[in-house]
């Protein structure tokens, strides 16, 4: 009995033992999840390139050889609302131009050009020169007519040359845009337009022009095309919609005018996650009561954050996380905020582990704008007393970052709202100089159109090195206007550029109405387009990204085409770059230099490693 009783002692003893060490044991993990050990652990998959390597675009595009002439007319309408946005389509594509105002200047020969784009809407200032435009076709150059056409004498003289067999008076709105799978990246499907209006041509096209993309559907009015005309070809747009959005429909039409065409691009994906970490709201919201009956809090770290975790998994993504200390409205420089610094650490270190990055938001959601501007009642901020407290303030974001993720480098900022003055950008990068990306938005909105400090971008780089990042997309749920840009970035830039906001699933403005399930559900439509549609997009984190716009702004390729091989020479290469090719008459075989990924039709990433690569055709 007594024997019995000191081996059960044993035994409960060995227990007590056995479950502390298990307690031990999860101490440990949570101390090391906690304090942040793992949190560097990610290489970069691309650095940032030195600052003597930088080389801006505008310096970039002195050194291209200037083959192409492009004719724009101040005094036409669409030509100069047009010449806004092709001046960065070819200056991101690398097209070395001599651009020529028809109301100012004259036509000079076509001779020595390979090709001409003719972005006018009215032919008339070209007048009789139409007829050698259609010669220097004829002997093998190449001409692109990117604006819906007037119909006049000098149209009348043209339309049958370019393709155009009937025409009908009436213009024709359309409401979708279908790009033939082969054209472009992601196409082979209908894009809603958002503002239909009476935008193009109603025609009838001759059997030997190829059409590229229609209206509504593959048989719809024909809305790119192509035409040869003895040695040469016509390329011509039908569209009629000239807005930022649409830049990568002109860029693939551009693509067609040659055998093969090479641009370079960023191939970028990335996932911002603006104000996070941040304080959670506390309390309940409409749609989480009623589709979870749970709290804010309960929500975002049992649904909302796994969910986007299993995004991370299923596609890859490295999500970009945007620090914010407080909520509260301090503007001289008194922060005196008292954050959960659990839930920064929680969040924070779960989305370093993925390999993501955290970058800075604010200390508040202020932006850095001071007085000497005015929100002329757009928004409900203040202006900042100074710059010294905007300092003192920003100082306390940056210790707290630090505290929280001491192996982490932040060199990424993007700003409250997408508002940043002058005064405060110049602040920043003075101030701050690790701070080498500042990542607005692509699109104006109307609001930041009227106060003059929205943060409205361009990807490029500063001759400092800090870079423009602009985002593209946004939200759960993409409307047309959103997919129609989305679709237009893959084939300008090849970029998927997306941000939310944990609280979009509490906002009826960003679809929390449907409920977070449908959201989540159309989100998931969306990537799982994405990537079907881009075969070889990398998934990169802000910073990334942001070595990626580096290479892209540096480098300019210049290509020797022959029969069987083509070669390409990349200038300003530092230690690989990225480029779309069309392939419009042979298709490549092997490849060396570099590696060629299949995307569509003729169109291939090519990842270059070398600064010559060597192409053999089939
Ligand atoms: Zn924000």
């Amino acid at each position: 009995m007594g024997k019995l009783k000191i081996c059960i002692e044993g035994f409960r003893f060995k227990g007590i033992l056995v479950i502390l060490l298990v307690f031990l044991l999860i101490s440990a993990i949570l101390l090391v999840e906690l304090s942040g050990i793992h949190a560097n652990r990610y290489e970069r998959s691309l650095e940032l390139m030195p600052q003597d390597k930088i080389v801006t675009k505008e310096e970039a595009a002195s050194s291209l050889e200037m083959d192409t002439l492009l004719l724009h007319n101040s005094e036409d309408q669409s030509s100069a609302i047009a010449y806004e946005q092709f001046d960065v389509i070819l200056e991101d594509m690398k097209v070395g131009h001599i651009a020529l105002d028809m109301a100012k200047e004259n036509l000079p020969s076509f001779e020595g050009f390979s090709c001409v784009i003719v972005l006018l809407s009215d032919l008339t200032p070209l007048g009789q020169n139409v007829a050698d435009l259609c010669d220097f076709v004829y002997g093998g150059g190449s001409a692109w007519f990117p604006l819906v056409l007037e119909s006049n004498v000098y149209f009348s003289a043209i339309s049958q040359i370019i393709g155009i067999d009937d025409i009908s008076q009436d213009y024709y709105t359309v409401n979708s845009i279908y790009p033939h799978e082969d054209f472009m990246i992601g196409g082979g499907r209908a894009f809603a337009v958002s503002d239909p209006f009476e935008s193009s041509l109603t025609v009838v096209l001759s059997d030997d022009a190829k059409v590229y993309a229609n209206a509504e559907d593959p048989y719809g009015v024909p809305l790119v095309w192509k035409k040869e005309y003895g040695s040469g070809v016509f390329v011509v747009d039908n569209i009629g919609m000239y807005d930022k959005a649409m830049r990568g429909f002109y860029a693939a039409s551009y693509s067609l005018l040659s055998d093969v065409c090479i641009y370079p691009v960023i191939n970028a994906s990335t996932f911002y996650l603006d104000d996070f970490p941040s304080q959670i709201p506390s309390g309940n919201s409409e749609y989480i009561q009623r589709d979870y009956h749970t709290t804010i809090r309960d929500f975002y770290i049992n649904i909302w954050w796994p969910d986007m975790m299993n995004f991370a998994d299923k596609y890859g993504l490295k999500y970009t996380g945007l620090a914010i200390e407080s909520y509260d409205d301090h503007v001289d420089g008194t922060a005196d905020a008292t954050p959960d610094t659990g839930t920064f650490l929680n969040f924070g270190n779960m989305l370093l582990r993925k390999g993501g990055e955290l970058g800075y938001h604010g200390y508040n959601h202020q932006p850095l704008v001071l007085s000497n501007k005015d929100y002329k009642g757009h928004y409900d901020y203040k202006t900042w007393q100074n710059e010294k407290a905007m300092k003192l303030a920003f100082d306390v974001l940056i210790d707290f970052c630090d505290s929280l993720f001491p192996d982490t480098e932040f060199t990424l900022y993007v700003p409250p709202s997408n508002l940043l003055s002058d005064e405060g950008r110049e602040f920043l990068i003075r101030e701050y100089p690790h701070i080498k990306t500042i990542s607005g938005i692509y699109f104006d909105d109307v609001a930041d159109a009227e106060l003059d400090f929205g943060c409205t971008q361009e990807f490029s780089v500063d001759k400092n090195g800090v870079v423009d990042q602009p985002r593209v997309v946004y939200g759960f749920i993409m409307d047309d206007f959103l997919t129609m840009a989305s679709v237009s970035e893959l084939n300008l830039h090849f970029v998927n550029s997306h941000f939310t906001h944990p609280d979009d699933a509490l906002d009826s403005e960003r679809g929390a109405e449907l409920g977070w399930s449908e959201m989540k559900r159309r989100f998931d439509g969306y990537l799982s387009w994405l990537y079907n549609s881009a075969p070889g997009l990398r998934n990169l984190t802000g910073t990334e990204a942001s070595a990626a716009v580096q290479r892209f702004a540096a480098v300019s390729p210049r290509m020797e085409y022959s029969e069987n091989e083509i070669n390409i020479t990349i200038d300003n290469f530092f230690d690989e770059a990225q480029f779309i090719v069309r392939f419009n008459k042979k298709l490549p075989d092997t490849v060396e230099g570099g590696k060629l990924t299949h995307i569509t039709g003729g169109l291939y990433l090519l990842s270059a490693n070398e600064n010559i690569i060597n192409i053999k055709l089939k």
